[in-house]
């Protein structure tokens, strides 16, 4: 049985719901929400076309509607002007009007790109995310951020365009390597550990059947990851505030991608990495001094470590280096997520930096 529906309730009335049910139920989603139209776009990637589109595409025939699909090369690359451009070709070569949907049929690359595709085309068709992995289902489909990378910086291109619903089929997650699974995880841990103490605690005991993906077992799990995601977005839609604890974790993992080589480290390994530190950066803090061990963040910390790779060999003075040009810093300096107990974040500015080697130390321990 599938878990009951998310659903994201924004400003001004709006609210789309997040299935987590088989893609064959996507001409009923499609038409709950008025998409009843003779015809449908799909974009997906050269991966997953060949695995899912079918499933789609005949259920979306099955139910009298046209289907155009496209597929662009898998992998971060395709987050690029020129694939958004080949998209508008395609598009705008249909003869589409502003009533027709746009599927996007992937991962976050599939979906980040054929959402900012839909925010353009048009100025604006309608967006239905269909996400097949981990982190895309919990996080990426979720919250309307869009866009492509640039040469200054990745997702530095892009729009706010929220989608009319979420279909998110958990069995799409079978076809999904072991890593590209476990990575997407360290998102679902970091959503309860910034907001959900229950729900760090279900990881927790059944962490060995979520990765095994048990079907009795994943779906919920995923579900209420995706729920704190919904409630965040609800609270902070144009990220002005709330929204910065979804990076809890982040400012050191986008240094240890930097220092490893981007593509070493997946992006959710570099995650669980990074919050290790941030949970040793909080511990620090509570104590006003250097923290040498865990012992009240113990759950978190182990959640966390499962997730972590094998620890690469980097210097902390390049760390510590990286972190000060992190982008998401403000004029007051970087500004740390940290926790003051599971399920309570804040943005922490009185860090210093005995604290901040102290925390890279403890995470590249191993
Ligand atoms: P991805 O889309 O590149 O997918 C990872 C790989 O898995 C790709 O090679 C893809 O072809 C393959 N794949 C996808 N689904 C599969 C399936 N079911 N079976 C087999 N293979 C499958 O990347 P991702 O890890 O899903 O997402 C990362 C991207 O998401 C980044 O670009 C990141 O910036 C973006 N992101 C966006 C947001 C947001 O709010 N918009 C949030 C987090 C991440």
């Amino acid at each position: 049985m599938s878990p009951p529906a998310v659903h994201v309730a924004l400003m001004e009335g709006r609210s789309y719901a997040v299935h987590f049910e088989p893609l064959a139920t996507a001409p009923m989603h499609l038409r709950d929400v008025g998409l009843d139209g003779p015809r449908a776009l799909v974009v997906t990637d050269e991966t997953v076309g060949p695995l899912h589109l079918d499933a789609l595409a005949d259920a979306l025939r099955a139910d009298g509607r046209t289907v155009e699909a496209t597929a662009v090369p898998a992998g971060e690359a395709s987050k690029s002007i020129d694939q958004l451009a080949a998209l508008h070709d395609w598009a705008l070569g249909l003869g589409i009007d502003r009533t027709t949907p746009l599927l996007a049929l992937g991962g976050g690359v599939v979906g980040d790109l054929a959402g900012f595709a839909a925010a353009t085309l048009l100025r604006g068709i309608p967006l239905v995310h269909l996400p097949t992995t981990t982190i895309s289902q919990v996080d990426s489909a979720i919250g309307g951020k869009t866009g492509i990378n640039h040469a200054a910086g990745k997702n530095l291109v892009g729009a706010f365009h929220q989608p009319r619903v979420v279909l998110a089929d958990p069995a799409t997650l079978d076809t999904l390597d072991d890593r590209a699974f476990r990575s997407g995880l360290a998102e679902a841990v970091k959503h309860a550990l910034i907001s959900d103490p229950e729900l760090a605690d279900r990881l927790d005991r059944e962490w060995d059947a979520l990765v095994a993906r048990a079907p009795a077992v994943l779906p919920p799990l995923l579900r209420d990851a995706a729920a704190v995601k919904a409630r965040v977005v609800e609270a902070d839609e144009r990220e002005a505030g709330e929204r910065a604890f979804l990076n809890f974790g982040h400012t050191f993992a986008h240094a240890l991608e930097k220092e490893a080589g981007y593509g070493t480290l997946t992006h959710g390994e570099a995650v669980a990495l990074g919050m290790r530190a941030a949970l040793h950066l909080s511990e620090s803090l509570r104590l006003g001094r250097v923290a040498d061990a865990l012992d009240r963040f113990a759950e978190a910390d182990r959640l966390v470590s499962r997730l972590a790779p094998p620890v690469p060999d980097l210097d902390v003075d390049a760390l510590m280096a990286a972190t000060a040009t992190d982008k998401k810093r403000t004029a007051a300096g970087v500004r740390y997520v940290v926790l003051d107990a599971v399920g309570q974040p804040r943005l922490a500015a009185d860090v210093n930096e005995a604290m901040l080697r102290a925390a890279w130390r403890y995470a590249l321990r191993g």
